[in-house]
């Protein structure tokens, strides 16, 4: 069986081999271009690199822009729609340059544009951006400058569209097009009443920070038709939230947006381009539902609906049909991206041996405990239940308080955790148990210790609980035998996953197997290619992990297409200010000063500094 639920949420770019291995498939589908994971993972370590690895297969962001671009025109096809499908994908979803310049060579044959929300972001996209015929469009709070390079960008040849998201931009639009010389291609963000649920829904809404409302949209094209220059003004632009898990809220928005448009038109604006912005959900627990972590709708349904939308809307108003846009990220990018890591150590709660009698010192608290273990049944196991953790409480006072020694309070441990265990056991031949009792598997699962940090290459899983599927990467004809949760290797409580994927709820434990003597395993978290990599942060100086990038090849052999080291010690200490030279300077002293004290010798010393020149140039991780 599929204990991992890989067919449900690999939107068919993974399968399990016979083997047992987890292999990626770039062509849905297509078994036999299928690449082992476990390969490219010795593969990446022949090459010198370590764990934690992101590893990128190319030809499935491929795979994804085509399928995006293809589903639209088709959907138009057949209902005849009769404007065209343009994308442009928004810089801030990934922006690390290597996914951009693949976004662009893949995306050039469908005229994939960018988005950008910021300067930074459109500096980037001038730079990347080389097909013309593709969207540049400029979202986010505009100054003088980032105005400036909007206008040249559009001078040079690019489709660069401006995106008015405050009043107070447009008056500087125009100044700034006048004394440029250039003519500006206008959109507006618009404020929609239309929200969606989940955790950006407040994208959207009357009260969102970003857009227009319609006094303001109103003003704006009054200020245009002044300035004569309604006619730049082509675009009608909003997003709802990433993320959107509900096909009705995707629909009613549309609805709202085409009035606007339809409204916009008919106040005289040049309007061809309706731009939904992003939206478009990942199926993470591959549910189909419209949790969180999912989304109630195919790729095909979510572009007919869209395409159905704006046609009953415009079509009764005779308005021709639009462009139109999506700045899809999450969906292109998601899939495109695991992070690979291994697991250093496990701990497990299970029973200890017991001595047959206690020692007559014993306190009656512990006496309690043993007696209680020893009557333990199925009838009375709440019961015993109730008192182990009563006494386990006592015995923890009676330790604060010194009233009972250190090798007192392990026996009560080992009692403890035997109760539970036993109480564990018993409860599995029971249909129905307490909560307290079913929550047992969930306390006593154990603790797999990873080489990877949560807050640099999950955030997403730390900050708002965002669900990915988490899986060993191989083993996978064995049966799973353990259960347990992945602790990171920050030294922060939170640096953990302990929540995973499942058909119906999520799941507070994931089945994993024993580690075997000298035998790495390995564990993959998937879809993790949109907003994780940026987000990111340097919780306890983990930096960033290795990037390799693969490309699998028609015959079902692959490539390295690229290889990223990650941060090195001395780099993240200079992110925060160090200067690893000076760093050097004063350990020598330190050093130096052991020596005069006669602590180490001259040659135990010129070894401590190798050793700490070397930990400056090491990876950030656990290197084995
Ligand atoms: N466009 C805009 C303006 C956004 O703010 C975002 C992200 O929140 C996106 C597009 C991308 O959305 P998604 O990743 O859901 O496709």
């Amino acid at each position: 069986t599929d204990t991992y639920g890989v067919d449900e949420w690999s939107g068919g770019y993974f399968h399990i081999a016979d083997n047992g291995d987890l292999m990626v498939m770039p062509a849905p589908g297509k078994k036999k271009r299928a690449v082992s994971i476990k390969e490219i993972v010795e593969g990446i370590r022949e090459r010198g690199l370590d764990m934690p690895v992101l590893l990128r297969i190319e030809n499935i962001l491929d795979s994804q822009i085509a399928a995006l671009n293809n589903c639209f025109t088709h959907a138009m096809e057949v209902l005849h729609y009769q404007g065209k499908f343009m994308g442009a994908y928004p810089i801030k979803v990934n922006q690390q340059q290597q996914v951009i310049e693949a976004i662009t060579h893949f995306g050039s044959r469908y005229h994939h544009g960018l988005e950008a929300g910021s300067k930074a972001e459109l500096v980037a996209a001038m730079g990347m951006l080389t097909d013309k015929n593709a969207l540049l469009i400029c979202n986010g709070y505009k100054d003088q400058e980032f105005i400036d390079l909007g206008l040249y960008a559009s001078k040079i040849g690019y489709k660069c569209i401006l995106v008015v998201e405050m009043p107070s931009e447009l008056p500087l639009i125009i100044q700034r097009s006048r004394a440029l010389g250039a003519t500006p291609l206008l959109g507006i963000r618009i404020k929609l009443a239309a929200q969606a649920g989940g955790h950006w829904g407040e994208s959207g809404g009357e009260r969102s920070i970003f857009g227009l409302n319609t006094t303001q949209m109103i003003e704006a094209v009054d200020l245009l038709s002044r300035e004569g220059m309604l006619d730049c003004l082509q675009m009608v632009h909003y997003h709802l939230g990433s993320q959107i898990s509900n096909i009705r809220e995707i629909r009613t928005a549309v609805n709202e947006a085409c009035r606007v448009y339809a409204g916009l038109a008919m106040e005289g604006a040049n309007v061809q381009y309706l731009d939904l912005g992003g939206g478009l959900a990942v199926d993470y627990d591959g549910s189909q539902s419209n949790f969180l972590s999912s989304r109630n709708y195919t790729l095909n349904e979510y572009c007919t609906d869209i395409i159905e939308a704006v046609m009953t809307s415009l079509d009764e108003v005779n308005i021709p049909h639009p462009t139109i846009i999506t700045e899809s990220g999450r969906a292109l990018v998601a899939y495109y991206s695991m992070l690979i890591f291994n697991v250093l150590d496990v701990t497990r709660f299970q029973p200890e041996p017991l001595p047959e009698i206690l020692p007559d010192t014993c306190p009656a608290q512990i006496r309690n405990m043993y007696d209680s273990l020893q009557e333990l049944s199925i009838r009375n196991m709440q019961e015993c239940f109730n008192d182990i953790i009563y006494y386990r409480d006592e015995v923890r006072q009676m330790f604060n308080h010194g009233k009972i020694s250190l090798r007192e309070r392990s026996l009560a441990e080992k009692i403890f955790w035997t109760t539970i265990n036993e109480v564990a056991r018993l409860a599995g031949e029971l249909k129905h148990v307490a909560p307290e009792i079913a929550d047992i598997e969930r306390v006593l699962s154990d603790i797999y210790y990873c080489n990877f940090s949560v807050f640099q290459s999950l955030p997403d899983a730390w900050a708002i609980d965002q669900l990915f599927p988490v899986m060993p990467i191989h083993r996978l004809n064995e049966k799973p035998t353990r259960k347990g949760i992945i602790a990171d290797i920050t030294c922060d409580c939170d640096g953990k996953i302990d929540r995973f994927i499942d058909r119906k709820e999520v799941k507070r434990f994931l089945p994993l197997h024993e580690l075997k003597n000298g035998e790495e395993y390995y564990l993959g978290t998937f879809l993790v290619g949109a907003y994780q990599e940026t987000l990111g942060d340097l919780h306890n100086l983990l930096g960033d992990t290795n990037v390799v990038t693969v490309r699998v090849l028609e015959n079902g052999e692959y490539e390295f297409v690229g290889e990223l080291e990650g941060d090195s010690v001395a780099d993240i200490l200079s992110y925060v200010e160090y200067d690893p030279k000076n760093l050097i300077v004063r350990f020598r002293k330190t050093a130096e000063k052991a020596v005069r004290n006669g602590n180490i010798t001259p040659q135990e010393r010129r070894e401590i500094m190798q050793a700490y020149e070397m930990g400056l140039r090491g990876y950030t991780y656990f290197e084995r």
